[in-house]
């Protein structure tokens, strides 16, 4: 296989030696390297260094790398591989690890623009839940949609995300609410998951809503969850994580914690939508059942904090449906200061958060929440990466991990990527190596 040569890469952000999760003021950690050089063998990062050094004849010393390259403008070969490698100039391009986005919802069967314009004609979020609209009113289309044409409308939002930089992504079932569409929602994530060039991982969110007919009869509801979706879940390996919409009129702390132990019972580990609406102790049964991610958080008190400290959970935030949806956004600042591991992913899904653009979650991080630029791009794709168990294969430039990569257009400064928020800075995404070509 071919080896890749990229050379005058204008800067190589986001290197890191060792891969871990970033927490509290560590957030902050960014390497970047002005005028470097990276090598990409087989789909992932071999080596990469400055070009002040001998970049590109004989031995790369210290980097354990041995590249023979050929004349100007022939390839050279590649010693580790003895197949030929192809030269790229960067042109001086910004190139970071790919986005990691761990929450979202992109399997859906139609958009909710009506609903949209309803809110901005000033019905409430709970007026239009209560004329069967929200993930009731998603549900409904789903049900009605082929398995076929889910996959290939995700398959399409994909493709988008991938086109904006996102280089490994988490989705979610729960617009299904009933064994059969549950199963059909996780069996186009599970398609997705072997089509895709990217990692995706899928999540199990049939506690989402309690559908019309198990209004008055929750229990029965959760029953169906637990006794029978979550058995046939896991004798098709369907998901890898357990999701409950923890939060009131929704499912309560003790339920939520009863469904993530059940779905712990059949190999799955908790992330959970939490305390995005109330302080419904999402948080609380999160960090109770180990959970991997408490996710949106932006109705937090000092108990959710303190709560948070010491534990192993990873602080999700959605700042995308905090903008969408008007509400307050989660107390970044202070959750980094209190020690806290922050990720940030898009939430996209039809109805608070139309969006998977992660390049505007970051400006929004920065712009609404004051996390810096690099805390920010550190969230978004090492804790990202962490926050959707991919932490060892990308999120960060280091060796071995795969080359989903970003390139930008040349920019001033880091910084200027989240100061000039509408703007489209990609130039081009490499996943495994290769540039997109769609
Ligand atoms: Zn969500």
């Amino acid at each position: 296989m071919e080896s890749l040569l990229i050379h005058h890469i204008g800067q190589l952000a986001g290197i890191r030696s060792q891969s871990r999760p970033l927490k509290g003021n560590c957030l902050s950690d960014f390497l970047c390297l002005e005028n470097a050089w990276m090598l990409i063998r087989e789909g992932r990062i071999a080596a990469f260094g400055s070009m002040e050094e001998d970049w590109r004849a004989g031995a790369h010393a210290g980097v354990g790398v041995h590249v023979i390259a050929g004349s100007m403008g022939s390839p050279g070969s590649d010693v580790h591989t003895g197949g030929s490698i192809r030269e790229i100039d960067a042109g001086g391009a910004l190139v970071l690890p790919a986005w990691c986005d761990s929450h979202t919802h992109i399997v859906f069967a139609g958009s909710r623009e009506q609903e949209f314009v309803d809110k901005i004609k000033g019905v409430s979020y709970a007026e239009i839940a209560a004329k069967g609209g929200g993930i009731l009113n998603s549900a409904r289309k789903l049900a009605d949609t082929p398995e076929e044409d889910l996959y290939y409308m995700a398959y399409a939002r994909l493709v988008e995300c991938m086109r904006m930089g996102t280089g490994a992504i988490e989705i979610k079932s729960g617009y299904g609410l009933s064994t059969e569409a549950e199963l059909k929602m996780l069996r186009v994530i599970q398609r997705l998951k072997q089509n895709a060039p990217i990692p995706v991982r899928s999540t199990f969110l049939g506690a989402h809503a309690f559908p019309v007919a198990f209004k008055n009869n929750r229990d029965a509801y959760i029953d169906l969850v637990v006794e029978e979706m979550l058995p046939q879940i896991q004798a098709e390996g369907l998901a890898d994580y357990i999701d409950v919409f923890c939060e009131d009129g929704f499912f309560t702390q003790s339920e939520t914690e009863r469904i993530c132990r059940a779905g712990m019972e059949r190999g799955l580990i908790p992330k959970i939508h939490a305390n995005q609406l109330n302080r419904s102790g999402g948080v609380q049964a999160g960090v109770a059942v180990g959970a991997l991610s408490v996710d949106h958080l932006e109705t937090m008190g000092p108990e959710e904090i303190a709560c948070l400290q010491g534990s192993t959970t990873i602080a999700t935030l959605l700042p995308g449906a905090a903008f969408f949806l008007r509400m307050g956004y989660p107390p970044a600042r202070a959750m980094v200061d209190a020690g806290l591991t922050l990720a940030l992913a898009s939430d996209y899904n039809p109805g608070s958060c139309p969006s998977g653009n992660m390049n505007f979650v970051v400006a929004l991080a920065c712009i609404q929440m004051k996390l810096t630029p690099e805390e920010a791009i550190n969230a978004a794709t090492i804790n990202g990466a962490y926050a959707m168990g991919v932490g060892q294969e990308v999120g960060s430039i280091t060796e071995g991990k795969k080359a989903n990569l970003i390139f930008m257009r040349p920019v001033p400064s880091l910084a200027y990527l989240p100061y000039a928020f509408g703007t489209t800075h990609i130039d081009r995404v490499m996943i495994n190596g290769e540039f997109l070509d769609y």
